[in-house]
C-alpha cells in the first residue's frame, strides 16, 4: 500500500500522521519533529496468531449489496475449503464486525455433514472458531459454508461505504474495500494473514444500474430477479486474503487497445469525461511493460483495472489486478496540474504496479516482512519510473526526497528495526512507516548498486520465480541473491545473508570517520544519533572513495567492505584500494548510494572546503550527488555535535554557483532548520545576508516564470530558489513575485499551477502596497470554491511580514462571526505564520494574550502554544511567552504539566543559540572580511540598501492596516450575503 494522509498544514503534534506519511511529509513538510515508528513491547500478552490446524484451499465468496439506493447493510455467503492439517475439533477463522447467521459443514463433494454447526466468537482476538460435532481429520477436505451479514463501514476500511456528488447534483453511492492489513475479515471471515494464500472466487448481486469490479476479469453477468444482477469474476489463482478487492460503483471507464495486457482507468463520469484518466492509462501501459522487462517475469493475471476513489484512507492500494487510489493519485488535469501532481500518479503507479510481484505475486511470510513489500516499492516507484522516463531524473531524486530525510529520522534512538514483530492489528498498522518504506528502499538501493545492477537484477529474477505464488521471508531473499553474487564471481567473501542481515535486524545506520595519517587510512563505524548514546550495532559497510587526483565517481561497488565484527579497519601500503597523496581530498561513498553518513578528519574537510571555495571552479569535480551528501551530512554531524557549523557553512558557500535542484533540496531542507533556529537571534540578519548571496544565481537563472518544456526538477528549484530568496530579503525576489501576484489576482487570471503556493506566499512579504494584494487575496478566497486554492491563499495570507496586517488577518480567523472559513481553515490561518520568524512569533504570542475566548472557543488554544514554544527564538519573545503561559495557568486553561514543557520547550532554541551562536558568527566575520577584500572594487551597493527603507514601510503599514480593516469587515459581509443568497 502507499500510504499517504492528507498533506498537514503543521506538523508539530502530528506524531500519528507522521508515522503514516513518510513520502509526503518528507517533500512537503521541513518540520524535523517527524516520528519514527518506535520500539514498542511487540507482544501484548495475548496471542492474536490462527492456530495453523486448518488452512484453506478456496474460498466462494457471494455477496449483496444494495449500495445504490443509499443501504448500507450487506448480505454474505462463505463457502471455504478447508484441509485440516491435523486431527481437529476446531476451526478458528477471523472475522471483525459480521454478524454469523448460520455455519454448514460439508464434504468436499458437497454432501452434508452437519447443518447448523455450533460457533463462538472470541472479540479479543477476533476469532470465529466453529465446533462441528465430529472432529476433522488430518488430510481430509471439508467444506465450510458461513452466512453472514454485515454493514458497510463509514471508515474507509473493510467493505466500506463511498460517495460523491454527480455533475447534476445527486449524491451517488458506491460500495469499495481497502483490506491491508487486518480488514479482508469484515468483508468475509476468512484466515486473514499475509502468509497465508488461496484461490478466490468472487460473486456479486448488485443493481442493473451499477457495475462490478474485482481482481479478475469478468466472467458472467446475469439477472437475479427484479433489477439485479449477478456479476462473478474469474477464479484468482493463490492469494493472500489482503490483496482482494471489489468495487459496485456507478464508474466510468477509459481502455487501452493497445499492449499485452488489457487497462482500464475506473473513475467518476465527470473525471472521465475531462480527460483526467488519460495520464494514468499512458503512463499504465507503459509502466507495467517496463517492469516485466525489468524483472523478466510477465505480469499474473488477465487484466489490469484501476479505480480512482472520492474516499480513500492511504495514498494507493495495491490489490491484485484491482489497485484503488485517492483520486489525486490516479487523476492529472493537465491545465490545473503541478509538476507534483503529474509525478504523484506517475510514482504511485509505478509503486503499485512493483507490489504486483513484490507483495503480490510473492507476500511476506508476516509483518515482520512488511519491508519485502514496501522498501521494493519505494525503490522501483523511482527506479521503475526512471527506466520508462529516462530524461526526467527519478533516481536523482531518491537521494534528496527519499534517502536523506529518512537519515534524520532513522537516527532516532528508540526506532525500530527493518524486520521488526508484532502481532496486534493495531501494531500492524503501525508498521506501515518510515522504516518499512523510505528506510527500506534507501537499504535495497544500497545492495542494489554494491552488487552491481545485473547481478541484482538476477538475484530479484530468482527470488520472484523461487517464491512466485507463496510467501517470501528475508532468508528467501539472500539465498537468491547469493546465488548471483555466485555466479557472478562478485567475490567469496560476501555473504549476503550475513551482510544484509545486519542492515534488517540493527535500528538505525552508522557513520563512517575517515581520518588520515601520512599514508593510513582509516575508517570506523558508530551508530549515527543527534544524542550521545551508547551502541554496541555494528553494520557490514560497502565502503567506496574517490581522491582529488583521479576523481572518477562513476564506479559505485564497494572498493572493501567494512565488516559486521569490525569497528574499525586501518589500511596502509598496498592494502590502499586507491592511492592518494596528501594534498589529495578524499570523498567516500560516492553518488551517496550506501545508507550511511561519513565524517572526515578536519584535515580532509579542510581539502573537500577548498575545492568547494565559490573563489575557485573545484567544485564541479565532485559528482552532483556527493555536493548534496556534503551539505546533508556536514549539517546533520552539527547537528548531532560532531562537527562544528563554520563546516557546514563552509560547504555552503559554494552554493552561490549551484543551480542544480539536487543540493539545493538538501540545501534546502538545512536551511528550513538554521533560519529557524537563527531567527530572532543576532546573527540572523549576517546570516541572511549570507543566505541571499547564495541564492541570488539559482534565482536570476529561473526566475518567477514557468519555462514551457522544461523538466520538473527545474519547477522545483525554482520554487526553493524563489522560497529562499524572498526569506533572505533579496530585493529583486520581493519585487517579481508581490508584481506577478498583484497583475494575476487584478487581472483575476490563473497563476500557473506550479507557482501558486511560492507566490501566493513571497508575494505577500513585500510591505510596499500591500494592502492591494490583500484586498484581491481575500477577494479569491470569498470566490474559490477550490480546496487547493484555499489553502494556498490561508498560506499566503500568513506570509505578510507587515505585524500589523497579520494581527488584522489573525483577529479574523478567530472571529467567531466569520463563517466563512471552516474549523480547518480557520485553524491552518492562525498557524500560517508560524514558521516566518521572530516578527511573527511575537504577533502570535500577542494573539494568545488577547484572543484567549476564542482560542479556546475553536479548541486552538494548545496546538498554537505547543507550535509557538517550538519556536522561541529570542529571550524577549521568551519572556512574553513565559508571561502568557503563567496567565492562562492562573485562569485554569492550561494545566500546570502544560506549562511545564511548553516552557522547557521554548528554551530549546535559546539554548542552541547560547552554544553555537559565537562560532557562526566567527564563520560570517571571515566571510565578510574575505568579501571586503575581494570585492573592494564593485560599487554594487549592497543588498541591504536596496531595500524599501523602514519609514516608508512603516507609512505603507500605517495607511494599509485601516483599509485593511475595512477590507475584512467587507469580505465578512460579503460571504455572509453570499452564503445567505445560496441557502
Ligand atoms: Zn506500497
Amino acid at each position: 500500500m502507499l500510504i499517504k494522509i492528507a498533506l498537514l498544514f503543521i506538523s508539530v503534534g502530528s506524531a500519528a500522521a507522521a508515522l503514516k506519511n513518510p513520502r509526503k511529509l518528507y517533500r512537503e513538510n521541513d518540520d524535523e519533529s517527524l516520528l519514527p515508528s518506535l520500539y514498542t513491547d511487540p507482544i501484548d500478552g495475548i496471542d492474536y496468531r490462527l492456530p495453523n490446524n486448518t488452512i484453506p484451499r478456496h474460498y466462494d465468496i457471494w455477496l449483496s449489496t444494495d449500495i445504490h439506493e443509499g443501504e448500507f447493510d450487506f448480505e454474505g455467503i462463505a463457502t471455504i475449503q478447508i484441509e485440516a492439517l491435523e486431527d481437529t475439533q476446531e476451526i478458528t477463522l477471523q472475522i471483525r464486525e459480521l454478524t454469523i447467521l448460520n455455519v454448514k459443514l460439508m464434504r468436499s463433494t458437497g454432501g452434508s455433514i452437519q447443518s447448523n454447526v455450533p460457533f463462538r466468537i472470541r472479540d479479543d482476538v477476533e476469532f470465529l472458531i466453529i465446533t462441528p460435532s465430529q472432529q476433522l481429520i488430518k488430510e481430509t477436505i471439508y467444506l465450510v459454508e458461513i452466512k453472514y451479514i454485515g454493514t458497510l463501514r463509514d471508515d474507509d476500511a473493510g467493505f466500506y461505504r463511498s460517495s460523491y456528488i454527480d455533475e447534476t447534483g445527486n449524491v451517488k453511492w458506491l460500495a469499495t474495500t481497502q483490506f491491508e492489513s487486518t480488514d479482508a475479515r469484515h468483508a468475509f471471515p476468512c484466515y486473514d494473514e499475509p502468509g497465508i494464500r488461496s484461490s478466490f472466487s468472487i460473486s456479486i448481486r448488485h443493481d442493473v444500474s451499477y457495475t462490478a469490479i474485482s481482481n479478475g476479469p469478468q466472467e458472467s453477468r446475469v439477472p437475479d430477479g427484479g433489477n439485479y444482477v449477478v456479476t462473478t469474476f474469474k477464479t484468482i489463482p493463490s492469494v493472500q486474503s489482503y490483496l482482494i478487492a471489489f468495487i459496485v460503483s456507478d464508474f466510468a471507464y477509459i481502455e487501452n487497445n493497445d499492449g499485452s495486457v488489457p487497462h482500464r482507468i475506473f473513475a467518476k463520469s465527470e473525471s472521465i469525461k475531462a480527460g483526467d484518466a488519460d495520464l494514468a492509462l499512458t503512463a499504465s501501459v507503459y509502466l507495467l511493460e517496463k517492469f516485466e522487462e525489468y524483472v523478466n517475469i510477465s505480469y499474473s493475471l488477465d487484466k489490469m483495472d484501476q479505480a480512482a476513489m472520492p474516499d480513500f484512507a492511504a495514498g494507493a492500494m495495491e490489490n491484485w489486478g484491482l489497485v484503488t487510489y485517492r483520486e489525486p493519485y490516479l487523476l492529472f488535469n493537465e491545465i490545473t496540474g503541478r509538476a507534483r501532481d503529474r509525478e504523484n500518479v506517475i510514482a504511485t503507479i509505478s509503486h503499485e504496479f512493483a507490489h504486483q510481484w513484490f507483495g503480490n505475486l510473492v507476500s511476506p511470510a508476516w509483518w515482520s516482512y512488511l519491508w519485502l513489500n514496501e522498501g521494493f516499492a519505494t525503490l522501483y516507484e523511482n527506479h521503475l519510473t526512471h527506466l520508462a522516463y529516462p530524461n526526467e531524473r527519478w533516481i536523482d531524486t531518491f537521494l534528496v526526497e527519499t534517502v536523506q530525510p529518512v537519515l534524520e529520522v532513522d537516527a532516532n534512538p528508540n526506532i525500530r528495526p527493518m524486520t521488526y514483530y508484532v502481532e496486534n492489528p493495531i501494531r500492524i498498522d503501525f508498521l506501515f512507516d518510515s522504516v518499512a518504506y523510505s528506510k527500506s528502499g534507501s537499504v535495497l538501493k544500497m545492495f542494489q548498486y554494491a552488487f552491481g545492477e545485473e547481478t541484482w537484477r538476477k538475484g530479484l529474477n530468482y527470488y520472484l520465480i523461487a517464491r512466485a505464488y507463496n510467501n517470501g521471508a528475508p532468508e528467501h531473499l539472500h539465498e537468491n541473491l547469493q546465488r548471483a553474487v555466485n555466479e557472478d564471481n562478485l567475490g567469496s567473501d560476501i555473504n549476503v545473508d550475513v551482510i544484509m542481515s545486519s542492515w534488517e535486524t540493527q535500528s538505525g545506520f552508522p557513520y563512517i570517520t575517515v581520518v588520515r595519517n601520512d599514508n593510513e587510512l582509516t575508517f570506523s563505524q558508530s551508530r549515527f544519533m543527534y544524542t550521545n548514546q551508547d551502541s554496541e550495532n555494528l553494520w557490514w559497510v560497502p565502503i567506496n572513495y574517490v581522491v582529488a587526483s583521479n576523481p572518477d565517481f562513476s564506479n559505485t561497488k564497494p572498493d572493501f567492505w567494512l565488516e559486521g565484527t569490525q569497528q574499525n579497519v586501518s589500511l596502509r601500503g598496498f592494502s590502499i584500494p586507491k592511492p592518494f597523496t596528501n594534498n589529495d581530498w578524499i570523498i567516500v561513498n560516492i553518488q551517496q548510494t550506501g545508507y550511511y553518513r561519513v565524517l572526515y578528519d578536519r584535515t580532509l574537510w579542510d581539502l573537500i572546503l577548498q575545492e568547494l571555495h565559490p573563489y575557485g571552479n573545484g567544485y564541479e569535480k565532485i559528482h552532483l550527488f556527493n555536493r548534496a551528501q556534503l551539505i546533508d551530512d556536514s549539517f546533520h554531524f552539527a547537528r548531532a555535535e560532531l562537527l562544528d557549523y563554520d563546516v557546514f557553512l563552509g560547504v555552503m558557500r559554494y552554493m552561490e554557483k549551484e543551480t542544480d535542484y539536487i543540493p539545493w533540496a538538501s540545501a534546502n531542507r538545512a536551511n528550513n532548520l538554521m533560519s529557524r533556529w537563527l531567527s530572532g537571534s543576532s546573527a540572523y540578519p549576517r546570516y541572511q545576508s549570507f543566505m541571499r548571496n547564495l541564492v541570488e544565481k539559482v534565482y536570476n537563472k529561473y526566475g518567477v516564470n514557468i519555462i514551457d518544456g522544461e523538466q520538473r526538477v527545474d519547477r522545483y528549484v525554482r520554487a526553493i530558489a524563489i522560497n529562499l530568496a524572498c526569506q533572505a530579503q533579496l530585493p529583486s525576489c520581493l519585487t517579481d513575485t508581490a508584481n506577478l501576484l498583484e497583475n494575476v489576482l487584478r487581472e483575476d487570471s490563473i497563476m500557473a499551477p506550479d507557482l501558486v503556493a511560492p507566490i501566493y506566499c513571497n508575494g505577500m512579504r513585500l510591505r510596499t502596497n500591500l494592502s492591494a494584494r490583500f484586498i484581491f487575496m481575500l477577494s479569491r478566497l470569498s470566490n474559490s470554491n477550490s480546496p487547493s486554492e484555499r489553502n494556498s491563499i490561508i498560506t499566503g495570507l500568513g506570509c505578510t511580514e507587515n505585524p500589523e496586517t497579520l494581527t488584522n488577518i489573525l483577529l479574523w480567523a478567530l472571529d467567531p462571526n466569520n463563517d466563512n472559513l471552516s474549523v480547518t481553515e480557520r485553524s491552518r490561518l492562525l498557524l500560517s505564520p508560524i514558521n516566518m520568524g521572530e516578527e511573527s512569533i511575537q504577533v502570535l504570542i500577542s494573539i494568545l494574550a488577547s484572543q484567549r475566548e476564542e482560542l479556546i472557543q475553536f479548541n486552538l488554544l494548545t496546538t498554537l502554544c505547543s507550535n509557538i514554544a517550538a519556536r522561541i527564538h529570542s529571550e524577549r519573545s521568551n519572556t512574553l511567552f513565559m508571561s502568557q503561559l503563567i496567565d492562562l495557568q492562573f485562569i485554569g486553561a492550561l494545566s500546570m504539566s502544560q506549562v511545564n514543557n511548553y516552557m522547557n520547550n521554548a528554551l530549546t532554541i535559546l539554548n542552541w543559540q547560547e552554544n553555537k551562536l559565537k562560532s557562526i558568527d566567527e564563520f560570517f566575520d571571515l566571510v565578510e572580511l574575505q568579501a571586503t577584500t575581494t570585492t573592494e572594487l564593485e560599487t554594487t551597493p549592497t543588498t541591504t540598501e536596496q531595500i524599501t527603507p523602514t519609514t516608508t514601510t512603516e507609512q505603507t503599514t500605517t495607511t494599509d492596516s485601516g483599509a485593511m480593516n475595512m477590507v475584512l469587515g467587507g469580505i465578512v459581509l460579503k460571504f455572509a450575503i453570499l452564503i445567505s443568497f445560496l441557502l
